[in-house]
């Protein structure tokens, strides 16, 4: 948890381009962005997998699935959008705190590789 780029963010030790913060959860710009519009909204408690989460880390989940939507304007999710959450190896998660990508901006395909 101390060496937790997402974490350090939270806690204002690594700078980024913050789009909305609440007391669950905050959205930021990806640094490294895969889409025309990329934000990861990344709720506040650290875990890192679907599978070991916490009553309370639900709760914060939960949040952040019905915030997004509440952004659409600011995100810019009109003509719609992707969210995608990388779980484990398989997937390609680099970061283990969990966090829901959301693409938007362009058409997108389905290629899973
Ligand atoms: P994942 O591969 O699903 O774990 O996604 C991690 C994401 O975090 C990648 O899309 C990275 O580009 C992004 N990322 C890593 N470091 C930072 C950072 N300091 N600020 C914003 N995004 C970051
Ligand atoms: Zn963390």
């Amino acid at each position: 948890m101390e060496d937790c780029i997402f974490c350090k963010i939270r806690k204002g030790e690594i700078p980024s381009q913050k789009v909305y913060e609440d007391d669950a959860m905050m959205i930021i710009k990806d640094i490294d962005p895969k889409a025309k519009n990329h934000f990861l909204c990344i709720p506040k408690n650290h875990f890192k997998l679907l599978s070991e989460m916490t009553e309370e880390d639900a709760a914060q989940l939960a949040r952040c699935f019905k915030t997004i939507p509440a952004l659409e304007k600011e995100l810019g999710l009109e003509g719609g959008y992707r969210l995608i959450v990388n779980q484990g190896d398989n997937a390609g998660q680099s970061v283990f705190h969990l966090h829901i990508h959301i693409l938007s901006g362009q058409k997108m395909g389905w290629t899973p590789a």
